[in-house]
């Protein structure tokens, strides 16, 4: 059955086009968040490949090990490959990727997600940008890239906070 226009599968108002997702490791309190349920945004139609831009702040090793904890969960990638020539990272042309940049505009937030979900619900790009590879961000940032959103429960991965964050995934593996 497809979803009527305005409702996805979860029977709740469809976020179509752009979602940025901005994460507060390590600043205080996530004042945006409400609720304790995870809520999962979209999901993609294929495994996405994940390039690596000259730009960001971790290695290839360390991606492969954030997508082997997803893996883990249950989640597939397509290839993981370094900034390439002619690539996504300098054309914006990133259908169907995961692309990992540096942070530039707020360097007091190290670490945000950009998705663009069309009205199917489905994740067509995800843009990871980070300030530093601080411990769990990637992991995190990748489940924004999932199509994860935040939630308040303490010790979760997809709390926003590095403070009140932690290991936990509770009702986000893909099994
Ligand atoms: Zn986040």
């Amino acid at each position: 059955m497809t979803p009527s226009p305005g409702e996805n599968s979860f029977g709740t108002a469809a976020i179509v086009g752009l979602i940025i997702l901005i994460c507060i490791f390590g600043i205080g309190h996530a004042d945006t968040v409400s609720s304790s349920k995870i809520k999962r945004l979209g999901q993609w139609e294929f495994p996405p490949s994940i390039e690596i831009c000259l730009s960001a702040p971790v290695t290839k090793a360390k991606v492969i090990e954030a997508a082997q904890f997803w893996y883990d969960l249950g989640y597939k990638f397509g290839e993981i490959y370094p900034q390439r020539p002619n690539s996504s990272c300098d054309t914006g042309n990133m259908n169907g990727q995961i692309l990992i940049s540096n942070y530039v505009h707020k360097a007091s937030m190290p670490g945000e997600t950009i998705l663009y979900i069309n009205d199917q619900d489905q994740i067509k790009w995800a843009k990871i940008r980070l300030e530093q590879d601080i411990s769990r961000i990637l992991e995190h940032e990748l489940g924004h890239a999932l199509g994860w959103s935040h939630t308040s429960q303490v010790g979760h991965l997809m709390n926003p906070t590095l403070e009140d964050g932690g290991w936990d995934t509770t009702s986000i593996k893909n099994k």
